[in-house]
């Protein structure tokens, strides 16, 4: 036993020395080989030990080590796994494409798998003896005629990232230190960028301090356009506060690995198309420095190379289409779909004048390359614990020119399972204005979350209803065609369009015969599922092709360009005159009013469909109400858990709210048409909404969120509304539905956006140019929705909790109790409003508890005028 421990010490021992001796070997590099130049130097070395000690090349050190042959050669030593990476002469001062992406990692690090982070331009330049590799910013653009230009560089930083010393060199190869180049953080930030709210509060998750002992490179995989390195990082906290989630096995240790890559550009004659405000595609944003337009925007959309292989043919095949494969660990009876669902987007492609755009190949099972080579595109196919995103699809482009290089997307499973994908339901409190309004950075699709809670609502629903299996089946294929008609409409540069979904009017959405298989303008949206009302016959769940938005942003980016630049600008005009149509109708994530307050818009939604969304969600509330009843009878089997119920109701009630929502933002919205000036068929670009359809709204959220007996449908689920036990992980928590709560978020949910100080600010300034539906009249108006019905009899604990909600709110609004932030206009339509409210509550009708909470509002309103007069 001794003996053994000893020779494995005298084994580790000789090792580490040999390491060390290595490590020194290549250190000193340079100095020995001005060492050599010295005669005295080389004589000595020849005469005292022979031919064998000559100091080895460059080439015959390397050829020692395992070589992982690319883009960059990188090397590494089988013995300490130290690595070298060898940049040469024409790989100096030339701009390659660095992005990071996180292979795997937990979401309490800030990190997702398969999420992109990082995209920059990067190059590495030579300063004596060492490489340096500085970030580019290539944003500003010079006209060069113009002799501004020479100025260019005023102001404007490059970033030196790294600096590290020259290894070896030789014959214009230059080898460098793989750790000093990736094992760190100095090309790509991997901890989280300090976020001054979330560090403050002490219940919040935190990374610890990265620890480049643990950390390790796990793999390098090498391939012609692109050389990746799969890193490690391990951080420490050794006394967390918060425990993070479940994923993580000890909160003590985070590790997240990440893929560093480095891309090359590629040279053709690509040719970059500008961006227009009409269309929405991903971009590249320059600056004009040298113009004098306001707006000097010179931005570039992303698109691929698509070049007819046959340019005089009206319609031809490319020169090379855009090839995708599914990912050979994707299951046999979603292949079909997902082919499908991809090359669904050639139609839009034929009608730009290529055929066979897309094509779609399996990945063998045999396959001898990865997702990871970027000369493959992949529809990869991932479960996760907690997925942040439902199907990502990013794609990658020269920053120069906008030329998308490759892209991935990343299917998560998850998303089209029967699973609650979040960890709290709404009747534990949880809110979707809280969680659910997921902030948005350019490249983030969190289409597979909305698409979840439609499934569990639609399931819940359909269960309910007794849908047939045939219906059922046609609703989780269309859910997942969907998904991937989004996804890969992403891939090819579009982003999203929440406006498309204004297609069809509310009396024809679900008539398959009209629809066909088209329910908006483009795939791009996050639709609510369009399931039948009662009364209707069922149509399309969703749609399964792109659609005329679809196929004009694709004729406007892929119709193949004139050479002469004043007539591919008309050309380009031509095509977006178009825009006044309103099937080509956009607005995007930056339009869009999901969170309360933000834009102005109402047709620019998530979770609303047809072009009377206000309607639509009528009949959405009718379905809720009917269904409602429903669900004690056809959710609960003999021998189950209740836990299929609760999922329903809360996905049920999600669905309910998001309604509510969509229908809040018509009151005091504006509608905006971006046209050019004079373009045919344009409007204004700002008209208020019709007064209507604000009524309408109006008066919908009082029948369907505000009335006394908006939630009776659910009295016999109350008691019902039990998850399943599993273990003891109810600790600390009451397991009781809030029911109250649930109701009073929905409704304080759309109060936050009416009362919203955007929404009143705008409401004033609409008035003056044709708002309809002035301050005052909607205040009556939400006044009476929120006392009227009750005011001559009792008022129910879920009408009590409103009220005092709103009077809070117009007390805040008022300035009577706190200095107020809104207007003089709009505190004095609180304070009116207040005063009616006072008279109305004189009045002893109604049992005990209604008296105990008509004394409270008098109290709360009088102290507030007492304390203001004082
Ligand atoms: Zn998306």
């Amino acid at each position: 036993m001794r003996n053994i421990r000893l020779t494995l010490l005298a084994a580790a021992v000789s090792m580490a020395v040999n390491v060390e001796a290595a490590e020194d070997t290549l250190q000193n590099q340079a100095l020995l080989m001005m060492q050599e130049t010295a005669a005295e130097a080389e004589t000595e070395a020849s005469s005292e030990d022979g031919e064998e000690e000559k100091e080895k090349t460059m080439a015959e050190k390397l050829e020692e080590k395992t070589a992982f042959p690319g883009l960059f050669d990188v090397y590494r030593d089988s013995e300490d796994g130290s690595g070298l990476v060898v940049v040469t002469d024409d790989m100096l001062n030339k701009p390659f494409l660095y992005m990071a992406h996180t292979v795997n990692g937990a979401l309490d690090a800030g990190h997702f798998k398969g999420g992109y982070r990082d995209g920059k331009l990067i190059e590495f330049r030579k300063y004596f003896d060492r490489i340096d590799v500085v970030a580019l910013n290539p944003r500003y653009y010079f006209d060069p005629e113009n002799a501004i230009s020479k100025a260019a560089d005023a102001n404007i930083s490059e970033a030196v990232l790294l600096s590290t010393k020259i290894d070896m060199n030789e014959d214009g190869k230059y080898a460098i230190s793989l750790s000093d180049l990736v094992l760190n953080e100095n090309i790509h930030k991997v901890s989280p960028w300090p976020n001054p709210a979330a560090d403050k509060n002490s219940k919040s998750y935190k990374l610890g301090k990265f620890q480049d002992s643990k950390s390790r490179i796990l793999e390098i995989n090498n391939f012609p356009a692109n050389t990746d390195m799969i890193v490690e990082y391990v951080f420490e906290d050794s006394n967390p506060k918060n425990f993070g989630n479940n994923e993580l096995a000890d909160p003590r240790y985070v590790s997240v690995q990440l893929q560093h890559s480095f891309v090359e550009l590629p040279e053709n004659n690509f040719k970059p198309r500008r961006d227009d405000p009409r269309v929405g595609y991903f971009l590249q944003q320059f600056d004009d420095m040298t113009s004098d337009r306001t707006a000097n925007y010179r931005d570039v959309i992303n698109r691929w190379h698509l070049e007819k292989k046959d340019p005089s043919a009206k319609v031809s095949d490319p020169v090379k289409p855009i090839t995708w494969w599914i990912e050979n660990t994707t299951p046999v009876e979603w292949r079909d779909t997902i082919r499908d669902a991809t090359l669904a987007w050639n139609t839009a492609f034929e009608k730009a004048g290529i055929s066979n755009a897309i094509e779609v190949k399996i990945q063998p099972d045999d396959a001898d390359w990865t997702a990871d080579d970027i000369r493959y595109n992949v529809l990869r196919w991932t479960s996760s614990p907690r997925p942040p995103f439902g199907g990502y699809g990013p794609s990658i482009a020269n920053p120069y020119t906008g030329e998308i290089i490759a892209a991935d997307i990343m299917l998560e499973y998850t998303f089209m399972k029967g699973r609650w994908i979040q960890a709290n339901f709404l009747s534990d409190g949880y809110s979707e204005s809280e969680l659910g309004h997921f902030e948005q950075e350019d490249l983030h699709c969190s289409l597979g979350h909305a698409m979840n809670g439609n499934l569990l609502f639609a399931q819940a629903t359909a269960m309910a209803n007794g849908m047939g299996d045939i219906e059922k089946d046609k609703m989780l294929k269309q859910t997942m065609y969907y998904l991937i008609l989004h996804e890969v409409g992403h891939t090819l540069g579009l982003n999203h369009n929440m406006r498309a979904t204004q297609l069809h009017s509310n009396d024809v959405v679900h008539d398959e015969s009209v629809t066909k298989g088209i329910l908006a303008g483009s795939v791009m949206d996050y639709p609510s599922v369009n399931y039948a009302p009662p009364g209707k016959t069922q149509g399309d769940f969703y749609t399964d092709k792109p659609g005329p938005y679809d196929d004009w942003v694709i004729e406007y980016g892929y119709s193949v360009g004139l050479a002469d630049a004043e007539e591919e600008e008309k050309r380009l005009e031509a095509i977006l005159s178009r825009s006044t149509d309103p099937a080509l109708a956009f607005g995007n994530d930056a339009d869009d009013m999901r969170a309360p307050g933000r834009h102005i818009d109402p047709r620019v939604n998530i979770f609303d469909m047809s072009g009377d969304a206000v309607e639509y969600a009528k009949d959405r509330f009718a379905l809720i109400r009917d269904t409602w009843g429903k669900m004690t009878e056809k959710a609960l089997n003999p021998g189950d858990s209740y836990n299929d119920l609760v999922v329903g109701v809360n996905a049920v009630f999600t669905e309910l709210s998001r309604q509510a929502n969509v229908t809040s933002r018509y009151i005091g919205g504006v509608y905006v048409d971006r046209a050019m000036v004079g373009q045919d068929g344009a409007s204004k670009p700002f008209t208020p909404t019709p007064a209507v359809t604000q009524k309408t709204a109006m008066s919908s959220l009082r029948d369907n969120l505000f009335a006394p007996d908006a939630f009776d449908g659910m009295q016999p689920l109350y008691d019902l509304m039990q998850k399943q036990r599993r273990s003891f992980n109810n600790f600390g928590k009451n397991e009781d539905p809030r029911i109250h709560e649930m109701v009073l978020k929905a409704q304080q949910a759309v109060l936050s956006h009416i009362m919203h100080k955007n929404t009143v600010e705008r409401i004033v300034d609409t008035e003056l140019y044709g708002n309809e539906y002035p301050l005052e009249v909607v205040f009556a108006d939400l006044t009476d929705a929120i006392f009227e019905d009750d005011s001559k009899g009792s008022v129910n604990s879920f009408r009590q909790n409103l009220q005092v909600a709103y009077v809070n709110r117009l007390l805040n609004m008022s300035g009577l109790e706190a200095k107020s932030a809104y207007p003089t206009f709009a505190q004095a339509v609180a304070t009116y409003e207040l005063e009616q409210i006072e008279d109305a509550l004189n009045t002893s009708r109604g049992d005990k508890a209604t008296k105990i909470h008509r004394n409270f509002l008098q109290r709360r309103i009088n102290s507030a005028f007492h304390k203001s007069k004082s």
